[in-house]
C-alpha cells in the first residue's frame, strides 16, 4: 500500500473526488483536516511550495498537486504505475480484455445523468453510468441550492447529488467513477472507453454538463490556488481575513460572493457592464449585504502579485482609466463551457460547443444517441431542468430501442 497523505477540510467537493479516486483503486490514506489546526495548514503551505488550496496531496514524499493533478495523472494511465512504485504491489487490476455489453450507457453525472439513470434503471435497462473522475457535476461545488422542488428549506449541492445517486442504485444503475476517454459513435453497438473499461452500448445518453471558464490570463493561471480560484466553497475559507474579488454578474458570482463574507472583511464583484445577469432575489441579496461592494463597466487585465494574489489591475470599460484593487483572493465565475470536445466531428454542435437535438427531444444527429443537462442547454441551466432534459433522455432512449427491436 502507498503512503498517501491527503490535506482537506469539510466541505471540499475535490477532496470527496479525491478520496474517491483513491478509494477506487483500493488505497488508504492519511487525512489532515487543515482548519482544525492552523500548524497543520502552515505544514500544507511549506510542503507544496506555498499551494494555498485542498487538497494539496503527497505520494511518499512526492508531491501530486490537488485533485485535478491526481486525476490528469490517471487520465494519462500513470497513477496506477506510482501507487504501485510507491506500495511496491499493484494498485488495480488490468482492463478487461473484451468490452461489456450495456443496453443504456450515461455519461456524466450531473442532475441530468442520475435522472436519466433513474428513468432508464426504472425500465429495467439496467444503465451504466460513467460518472466522471469529477463525479457529481457543477452542483458538488454549490453551497445551498434553494431552486430545486422539494427541498422547502434548501439543500446543499454534494448532499443533493448524494441523494440522486442513490436514488439511481437503487433501481439498479451501476455507477462508475471514470471518465469516458474515447467514443466511438460510427457503427452500432456504440463503443465507449474509459481508462479500465470498454461498453458497447446500444443507446447512449450524453450528459457531460458544462465546466467554469477562466479568464485566459496569463497572470490567472500563474496565480492559480496562491489566490485565485473557481470554487468559494473549496478554498475561500484559506483567505480568511482578506479583501476578496469575484468576477462575474451571474448567480454563480452573486452566490460565490454571498458564501465568502463569511471570511473576507470585504467582497467586490468586478462585473464588465452597470446591470447584473443573475436572478432578482440574488441581486437584492448582495445589494442588501453590506460587506459586499460592486465595480461595474469593468474588466480584469491583470492579476497582481508574485507569488500569492497581492490586488488586479482594473480597467473601466467606459472610460478606459486603470486601475488597482488590492485584494487577497480573486475568484473567477464567468459562466461555463459545455463539455462535449470528445464528441466532436460525431455530434451536431453549435459554435460555442453545445450539443444540437431534435427541436423538443433529446435527440442527437445520431440515431441512438440523446443528450440533456448542460450539455445541450445553452439557455436555461438550471438543476431542475437538467434532470428534466435527463428524465426526457431515457425515456427517449427507452422508446427508440423498443421501436429499434421491433
Ligand atoms: P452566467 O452565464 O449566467 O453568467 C456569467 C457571468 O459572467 C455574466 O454576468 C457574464 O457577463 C460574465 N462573463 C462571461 N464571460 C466573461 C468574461 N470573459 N469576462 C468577464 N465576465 C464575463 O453563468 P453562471 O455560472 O453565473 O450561471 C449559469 C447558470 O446556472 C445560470 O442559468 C444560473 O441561473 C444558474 N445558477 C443558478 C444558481 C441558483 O439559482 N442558486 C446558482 C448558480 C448558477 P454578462 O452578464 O455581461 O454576459
Amino acid at each position: 500500500m502507498a503512503d498517501i497523505t491527503l490535506y482537506s477540510k469539510s466541505a471540499c467537493p475535490f477532496c470527496e473526488r479525491a478520496k474517491a479516486l483513491l478509494a477506487s483503486k483500493g488505497q488508504r490514506f492519511t487525512e489532515i483536516d487543515v482548519e482544525a489546526d492552523p500548524a497543520t495548514l502552515d505544514e500544507m503551505l511549506a510542503r507544496s511550495g506555498g499551494q494555498r488550496t485542498v487538497p494539496q496531496i503527497f505520494i511518499g514524499e512526492r508531491h501530486i498537486g490537488g485533485f485535478d493533478e491526481l486525476a490528469a495523472l490517471d487520465r494519462a494511465g500513470e497513477l496506477d504505475a506510482l501507487l504501485e512504485s510507491a506500495g511496491k504491489q499493484r494498485a488495480t487490476t488490468d482492463a478487461p480484455p473484451e468490452p461489456e455489453r450495456t443496453r443504456v450507457l450515461i455519461i456524466g453525472s450531473g442532475p441530468a445523468g442520475y435522472t436519466a439513470a433513474i428513468y432508464a434503471g426504472r425500465a429495467e435497462l439496467e444503465p451504466v453510468v460513467l460518472a466522471g473522475l469529477e463525479f457529481g457535476g457543477q452542483l458538488m461545488l454549490t453551497t445551498d441550492v434553494e431552486n430545486y422542488p422539494g427541498f422547502p428549506e434548501g439543500v446543499t449541492g454534494p448532499g443533493l447529488m448524494d441523494m440522486l445517486q442513490k436514488q439511481a442504485e437503487r433501481f439498479g444503475a451501476r455507477v462508475l467513477c471514470e471518465d469516458a476517454l474515447r467514443a466511438d459513435f460510427s457503427k452500432r453497438p456504440f463503443r465507449v472507453e474509459t481508462e479500465r473499461h470498454a461498453f458497447l452500448a446500444d443507446a447512449v445518453i450524453v450528459a457531460t454538463g458544462a465546466s467554469a471558464k477562466w479568464l485566459g490570463l496569463p497572470s490567472e493561471q500563474r496565480l492559480m490556488n496562491r489566490g485565485v480560484s473557481a470554487c468559494a466553497t473549496c478554498d475561500g475559507a484559506l483567505y480568511r481575513d482578506r479583501e476578496m474579488a469575484v468576477v462575474g454578474g451571474g448567480d454563480t458570482a452573486i452566490e460565490e460572493a454571498l458564501f465568502l463574507t463569511r471570511y473576507a472583511t470585504k467582497v467586490t464583484i468586478i462585473h464588465r457592464r452597470d446591470e447584473l445577469r443573475a436572478s432578482k432575489i440574488m441581486q437584492e441579496r448582495a445589494k442588501q449585504n453590506e460587506r459586499i461592494e460592486f465595480l461595474w463597466d469593468s474588466a480584469v487585465d491583470e492579476v497582481l502579485g508574485e507569488d500569492e494574489v497581492r490586488g488586479v489591475r482594473i480597467r473601466n470599460l467606459k472610460s478606459g482609466a486603470a486601475s488597482e484593487l488590492s485584494v487577497g483572493a480573486l475568484f473567477v465565475a464567468i459562466g461555463h463551457q459545455p463539455n462535449t470536445a470528445l464528441f466532436a466531428e460525431q455530434l451536431e454542435m453549435d459554435d460555442v460547443g453545445y450539443l444540437k437535438v431534435e427541436s423538443g427531444t433529446t435527440r442527437t444527429n445520431i440515431e441512438g444517441v440523446f443528450a440533456c443537462g448542460d450539455a445541450m442547454d445553452p439557455v436555461y441551466r438550471q438543476a431542475v431542468t437538467a434532470a428534466g432534459t435527463g428524465c426526457m433522455a431515457a425515456i427517449d432512449s427507452e422508446r427508440w430501442l423498443s421501436e429499434a427491436a421491433d
